[in-house]
């Protein structure tokens, strides 16, 4: 396991370099020179350490610089109104990425929305030019000849675990194939004895409970955890799992993160603990879910034999579509991870979500993100409406995911919301019964 805290080799040109963004090293060999890189004279937006690594690049970079030139050529549109804060900057790159997405007729890679989302730019002003400084630690601030970085703080002990996961995805992919890990994660959890993510990481490979030792892996292996195991012992201590003669699961996601797709895989393990429950189905659903398809994931050896399953339907619809559509099947639970209501989720899907009549959970990574939450659901169905469980997860994710456009970080599930239901007043638990996270 790659210990946290090896700085990462200079590594030889391979066909992963696509897998990473940084504007501090090159994009080709990852190599880290901020002071030396050459940029792409069109767009002046990725950097390399020489012709020869801009070169090599060329014909996969042409397509995204085209559109960049052009909506540079038409910033004008953009930039007529006041951009002054996060979320109005955030709100015009979120426009900039639809323009340059309907230019190439196709969505941009991961990379590529990095390459919106952490344009080099000044921390203090945001401008882009005469760029002087960069932390060496991070690679993710950068300062103009007005500004220096010390009079702008940032996250950067964070930060930097960002960066160095991202270039992990270069590095080291093998880490991020989930289902080698399978069988270990399921048996091990079958019979571990943990209430909260340090200790499952503890059981599971053997390491101290002292996180700032733990490697770049383990804190990754966390992230995907997360969600599942935010489900399932956050209905447990709900106390949400009824007795039921139905052997099937199903659990509605409202999407807001395609990732989910690529980690589903990790789920499996959730078979070996579900008790009565035989068949799990994983049901997502939003507007940003690529196409509608439905499958199965491959179960373990255990699993198959006693007829366990695990099976996911992605649609491509709003959850109120979903809802009246002729694939609808009733939850179990309803699950919005890391979810912006306040923004992203209307009114009607409120009601929609009070008509399924089944508990809901939410988590978020930001404090202010939980009440506004709370706060849209009272004022869509009256103040009398309180969680059950609104607390600290106890099963977020302990790696640190960069905010767009801002110096600081967030971690996924932070904070856990349960509604029994949407129907009516929820009694609260009481947390002598259960004491929250440190
Ligand atoms: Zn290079
Ligand atoms: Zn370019
Ligand atoms: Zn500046
Ligand atoms: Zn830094
Ligand atoms: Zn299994």
């Amino acid at each position: 396991m790659l210990p946290r805290q090896v700085i990462l080799p200079p590594l030889p040109p391979t066909a992963n370099f696509n897998k990473s963004f940084n504007p501090n090293v090159c994009h080709v060999c990852k190599n880290v020179l901020p002071w030396k890189l050459i940029s792409c004279q069109l767009c002046g937006m990725i950097f390399y350490c020489k012709e020869e690594h801009k070169q090599l690049h060329a014909n996969e970079h042409n397509e995204i610089c085209g559109a960049l030139v052009k909506l540079k050529n038409q910033m004008d549109t953009f930039c007529r109104r006041d951009v002054t804060t996060t979320k109005e900057r955030l709100d015009l790159k979120y426009e900039h990425i639809k323009f340059i997405q309907q230019e190439m007729h196709r969505r941009l890679q991961p990379y590529e929305k990095q390459m919106i989302f952490y344009e080099k730019s000044c921390l203090a002003c945001r401008t882009n030019i005469n760029l002087t400084d960069t932390c060496p630690s991070c690679l993710s601030a950068n300062s103009c000849s007005d500004h220096a970085l010390k009079d702008f703080p940032h996250d950067c002990e964070n930060l930097k675990i960002c960066m160095q996961i991202n270039m992990m995805h270069v590095s080291h992919p093998e880490i991020f194939e989930y289902q080698r890990m399978l069988p270990r994660f399921s048996h091990i959890m079958e019979s571990a004895t943990f209430d909260n993510m340090v200790s499952l990481i503890q059981q599971l490979f053997y390491c101290d409970g002292n996180t700032p030792s733990w490697s770049l892996a383990h804190i990754c292996y966390t992230d995907i955890l997360s969600k599942p195991l935010t489900l399932f012992y956050g209905m447990r201590r709900a106390n949400l799992f009824y007795n039921s003669h139905i052997k099937l699961f199903a659990v509605h996601i409202i999407v807001n993160d395609i990732e989910i797709l690529r980690s589903l895989q990790t789920w499996e393990f959730l078979l070996h603990i579900l008790g009565e429950y035989k068949i799990l189905i994983v049901i997502m659903i939003g507007r940003n879910i690529p196409a509608s398809q439905t499958g199965a994931v491959e179960v373990c050896e255990d699993c198959n034999k006693y007829l366990r399953e695990l099976q996911y339907e992605c649609w491509h619809m709003s959850y109120v579509e979903y809802t009246n559509s002729a694939f609808y099947r009733k939850s179990n639970v309803v699950v919005a991870f890391d979810a912006k209501f306040m923004q992203e989720i209307s009114g009607r899907t409120i009601l929609t979500l009070m008509d399924e009549k089944s508990p809901l959970l939410i988590t978020t990574g930001e404090l202010f993100e939980a009440e506004q939450n709370v706060r849209k659901i009272q004022q869509v169905l009256g103040s009398s409406l309180t969680p059950i469980i609104y607390e600290r997860n106890r099963f977020a994710s302990y790696q640190p995911h960069r905010n767009h456009d801002s110096r600081f970080v967030y971690f996924p599930n932070y904070h856990l919301i349960i509604y029994s239901s949407l129907v009516s007043a929820n009694d609260p638990i009481q947390t002598s019964d259960f004491p929250p996270a440190e």
